[in-house]
């Protein structure tokens, strides 16, 4: 006896995102099957982690497994672990929903990349989005789900075939943990790169997409009976194998491992379809041991700056997973750093509020973002393409760094790169600014502002132009912060150009203003000026706090100067933008 079935409908960005996959725009479908096995082993991973956490759980933790079932007269293939499972409330929002943050940008974006019939554009998007499940469906065009969660005592059946709808029906009895059963498209019957009931097909993907798997993913294998040349009754021989070598990938050696297991890796821990940019594989022996592998990816998740957009650093303590996302292992300006850290000697029962306060986390803390910095320095140094792709991405975190990591001010200072008006596409770095800096110049010059186009037109920066100084242009909104704290860079102050002061003519005298000494020439103008300059200040009364004249104009006829120690415009939109 089960419970009726109920008919539901997919969340519309699922929707939107099922009609791609069903539609499939990948060569490579064998992915589904990294897909599954992953959920299958995350459910393994969590199953044991609660086990030995709740005494109490009721669940089978004996032989824990992932089990490839085929059937080829049906042609079906079905991924079976004994993990977690899931409850019927957790089925419908994990599997009918699309929880990830970033998923309305993303379901835009891919809507608008369809209508300009861009293949490649919505390739990279789903891509770098991934799409976990509902890949299935790219080689499947039925998916039936029985799944239990452990320690509960109905079972949930899920079907679909991933067009608008699915079905939902609570089962009276089902195994511990999730089965997907994948009705495989008839379409692709002729094909054998297709046919997934090939348990030489299932080996073959298995070694190459999840071998670090760290739970034996196993199958039947059915080979014809050593006498079946006699007698063709005899029975085949079925025997149970081992796919995957389970071994960790961090616990290897790094001059043993691939750079394709490396990619498979990230693929299995970031959900990222891309290649990683860069990988850091460290560990640490002695007093206090770990071993941890992270990648920086090539692109900058979608939801990279909003608010509650997650680490992807996953926790492990000697080799048994313990959370992902854990945030206190590295600083929230490298939250798009993704990998895995295996630690020796935490307690298996640390929790996340615990994490923060950990004295060995701190010390691994540490040296995990100097590692991290030390590998873009040298990307810096060695590849300025990638470098380069490196700033593009991830530029703007890196310097919210600059405010927050005291330590690694400098260096972090020094791996950074700028626009500036030295070269229209290139960025500088502020050593290369430094060493342009002309005879007599004493500080580095920038300006701060909403745009690139808006920065080259200001009025306050001509003055510079026409001189020749260099000009860095700084428009992301995190720079209107940094230069407020950030007073030199190896010994050089940085002066905004639009602030009080800027003695741009110190050597010849003839500064904004007050310079010391003033020439006859400029007594006699300021004397000239003078009604202008009353009756501009006072048609714009408490608007401006003075009128004066100044040298740094060449064509414009005025500009507005904040104080030394105002605000600029930016800034104050950005506080306001921010409810302040
Ligand atoms: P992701 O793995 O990136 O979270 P998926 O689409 O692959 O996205 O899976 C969505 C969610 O469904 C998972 O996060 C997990 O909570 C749940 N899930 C999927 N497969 C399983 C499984 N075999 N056992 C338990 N939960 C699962
Ligand atoms: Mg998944």
């Amino acid at each position: 006896m089960s419970g009726k079935v109920e008919t539901h409908e997919f969340q519309a960005e699922s929707r939107q995102l099922l009609e791609l996959v069903v539609h499939s725009i990948y060569s490579n479908k064998d992915v589904f099957l990294r897909e599954l096995i992953s959920n299958a082993s995350d459910a393994l991973d969590k199953l044991r982690l609660e086990s030995l956490r709740d005494s109490e759980l009721e669940a089978d933790t004996s032989d824990l497994h992932v089990a490839l079932e085929t059937d080829p007269g049906a042609r079906t293939l079905t991924v079976r672990d004994n993990g977690i499972g899931m409850s019927r409330d957790e089925v419908m929002s994990l599997i009918g929903t699309i929880a990830k943050s970033g998923t309305a940008e993303f379901a835009r974006k891919l809507k608008e990349a369809n209508e300009s019939q861009d293949a490649a554009a919505s390739a990279d998007l789903i891509g770098s989005f991934g799409v976990g499940f509902y890949s299935s469906f790219m080689v499947a065009d039925k998916v039936t789900l029985v799944t239990r969660r452990a320690g509960e005592r109905h079972g949930t059946r899920w079907e679909s075939a991933g067009e608008g709808t699915y079905e939902v029906q609570t089962l009276d009895e089902a195994p511990q943990g999730t089965a997907v059963t994948l009705h495989l498209k008839p379409e692709d019957s002729e094909d054998r790169l297709f046919d997934y009931t090939d348990t030489g097909r299932l080996r073959q993907i298995v070694r190459k997409h999840s071998d670090f798997i760290p739970w034996p993913v196993r199958t039947t294998v059915e080979r014809p009976a050593e006498d079946a040349a006699e007698g063709e009754d005899a029975a085949p021989e079925r025997t149970v194998e081992t796919l995957n070598s389970m071994k960790a990938l961090w616990a290897r050696s790094a001059d043993e491992i691939s750079e394709e297991e490396y990619k498979e890796f990230y693929r299995h821990v970031s959900h990222d379809w891309t290649d990683p940019l860069e990988t850091v594989h460290t560990r640490a022996e002695g007093t206090f041991e770990y071993q941890a592998v992270l990648f920086i990816p090539s692109h900058a998740p979608l939801d990279l700056y909003q608010r509650g957009g997650h680490g992807g650093v996953h926790l492990y303590v000697r080799r048994v997973f313990i959370m992902d996302d854990c945030t206190a292992l590295l600083p929230e300006y490298l939250r798009f750093v993704k990998g895995v850290v295996d630690a020796q000697d935490l307690s298996l029962n640390v929790s996340r509020e615990a994490l923060q306060q950990d004295r060995q986390i701190q010390l691994m803390h540490r040296r995990l973002v100097k590692k991290i910095l030390s590998a873009v320095t040298s990307l810096r140094e060695k590849d300025a393409e990638r470098y380069r792709t490196f700033w593009r991405e991830f530029g703007p975190a890196m310097k919210e760094g600059l405010l927050s990591d005291f330590d690694n001010r400098d260096t972090l200072l020094g791996l950074a790169s700028f626009p500036s008006t030295h070269d229209p596409d290139e960025q500088t770095s502020l050593r290369d600014y430094v060493s342009r800096m002309k005879e007599g110049q004493e500080h580095i010059y920038f300006l701060t502002g909403e745009s690139r186009t808006r920065l080259e037109n200001s009025p306050h920066i001509e003055a510079f132009q026409a001189k020749g100084y260099e000009v860095l242009l700084l428009t992301d909104p995190v720079d209107e912060v940094w230069v407020e704290q950030i007073r030199e860079f190896d010994g050089t102050p940085l002066q905004s150009i639009a602030k009080g002061q800027v003695d741009l003519d110190a050597a010849d005298g003839s500064g904004d203003g007050e310079g010391a000494e003033k020439s006859a020439e400029d007594e006699q103008r300021d004397e000239d000026f003078a009604p202008l300059l009353g009756w501009l200040g006072t048609a714009l009364g408490e608007d401006v706090k003075s009128v004066r004249l100044s040298s740094r104009l060449t064509t414009s006829p005025a500009c507005v100067v904040g104080d030394a120690h105002d605000i600029t415009p930016n800034l104050e939109k950005m506080y306001r933008a921010m409810g302040q």
